[in-house]
């Protein structure tokens, strides 16, 4: 076992742990742990929402979910050479719930769960349909996941980072903080924001003190959104064996990561869409010295995913187009798209005996796969998603019989209201 450089205890908050990591992108958090080119490491990650969805029936965590608090990361881990310009290689060599328990504390709890946002405290990919808050609990076998809040459904998981990327320079946080600042001064009072400004509550910085700490938690980047550091991609191909590039704009790349996913569909699209856990990663880094500019690399990250995929291959797959539901014609909007395909899925799993969360958060956290299947055929972009047909104990292949299974309910799904 590689030495666990960045250990966490998933019994004390985050910021109580031996070193403490943070939740906001900035250039001046300092660098947690040291380490070189060529070097491989474990690191343990929290949960997102450190500790405060609890395994229970009850959605009054998720309704009142401490989104300023998120994402609790590990690092920044200093790379030793790396310079603005570089390419930092990562090699993600094992992603996994928990250790042994023998081997001392853990970071990880041994299940995991996903929600849904209520409106007002961040909605979700198909707010308008689901306003309220759900939460689902989903329990780890080895590889596969079941739910005592959605039946007959258990699949294996697609584990992976929901975010992992390197810190910004002051320019580039300058550059981030202009235009999600410009865009959110168009609809200021939207619920849910376009975005999400700078904001000193809840902000964990490291190691950071005194008036150093008030000017960072004033100007650092929430980590909600990806950006060309990386950052909260929530790619669920990045499993075991991936190899991401990410370019490096700081000496030392400052290398930060968590949000483990036990799973996720294309798209995270009920927010708190994938199944959340804490657990470890084994990586191993090197650099690409002036990798941007020899292979063109301006922004953005680039990666080959690993091939620890669940093997899945037969699929029932819904389409969508760029009509709204109230009949208007869209041009070419893969967004609207991919939501209609959504609606669909959900219609048709709610003929078997699902309520429509239920669908919902199957679409969110099984290993579905979501496609722009055409985006040139004016006006009509048409998406796709593809639901593993292996993933559900019955056929859930439409047939001539007309008859589909009823699945046996036992447990609701947890709701609080909006
Ligand atoms: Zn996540």
């Amino acid at each position: 076992m590689p030495k666990n450089l960045f250990p966490l205890d998933n019994t004390k908050k985050f910021t109580n742990q031996k070193l403490v990591g943070h939740n906001r992108w900035h250039p001046d958090i300092p660098a947690a742990v040291h380490i070189k080119p060529g070097e491989v490491f474990r690191a343990d990650c929290r949960e997102w929402f450190d500790g405060a969805i609890k395994n229970d029936d009850s959605a009054e965590d998720m309704r009142h979910c401490p989104l300023p608090g998120v994402h609790v990361l590990s690092g920044p881990f200093h790379v030793e050479g790396a310079e603005p310009g570089d390419l930092l290689i990562v090699d993600i060599l094992d992603i996994d719930a928990c250790h042994d328990e023998d081997s001392g504390p853990f970071a990880g709890m041994g299940w995991g769960y996903s929600g849904v946002f209520a409106s007002k405290n961040g909605g979700s990919f198909l707010t308008e349909r689901f306003p309220d808050a759900y939460k689902v609990i989903w329990d780890f076998r080895g590889d596969v996941a079941t739910s005592r809040h959605v039946p007959e459904v258990a699949y294996v998981g697609i584990h992976h980072p929901g975010l992992m990327g390197t810190a910004p320079s002051h320019d580039l946080l300058a550059k981030w903080t202009k235009r999600e600042t410009d865009l959110i001064a168009t609809d200021p009072h939207r619920v849910p924001p376009l975005a999400l400004p700078p904001l000193p509550d809840s902000a964990i910085l490291g190691s950071l003190k005194g008036a150093d700490f008030d000017r960072v938690a004033r100007e650092g980047a929430r980590t909600a959104p990806p950006r060309e550091n990386g950052g909260n991609q929530d790619i669920k191909n990045l499993t075991a064996g991936s190899r991401i590039f990410y370019p490096v704009f700081v000496p030392g790349a400052k290398l930060s990561f968590g949000d483990l996913h036990f799973s996720q569909g294309d798209g995270e699209i009920t927010f708190c869409g994938a199944i959340e856990m804490g657990g470890y990663m084994d990586l191993h880094v090197d650099l690409i010295k002036n990798g941007m500019s020899i292979y063109g690399l301006k922004e953005n990250a680039m990666f080959i995913p690993g091939r620890c995929d669940p093997q899945y291959s037969e699929w029932l797959a819904f389409s969508g187009v760029s009509v709204d539901g109230k009949g208007k014609q869209h041009y070419l909007d893969s967004w609207l798209a991919y939501a209609n395909a959504c609606h669909h899925a959900i219609d048709y799993l709610m003929k078997f005996g699902y309520s429509d969360v239920q669908a919902y958060m199957i679409l969110g956290t099984a290993p579905v796969e979501g496609r722009l299947s055409g985006v040139v055929d004016i006006p009509n972009a048409c998406s796709t998603i593809y639901i593993p047909t292996e993933i559900f104990q019955f056929d859930v292949r439409p047939s001539k019989a007309g008859k589909p299974h009823q699945v046996k309910q036992g447990l609701a799904v947890p709701r609080s209201a909006n």
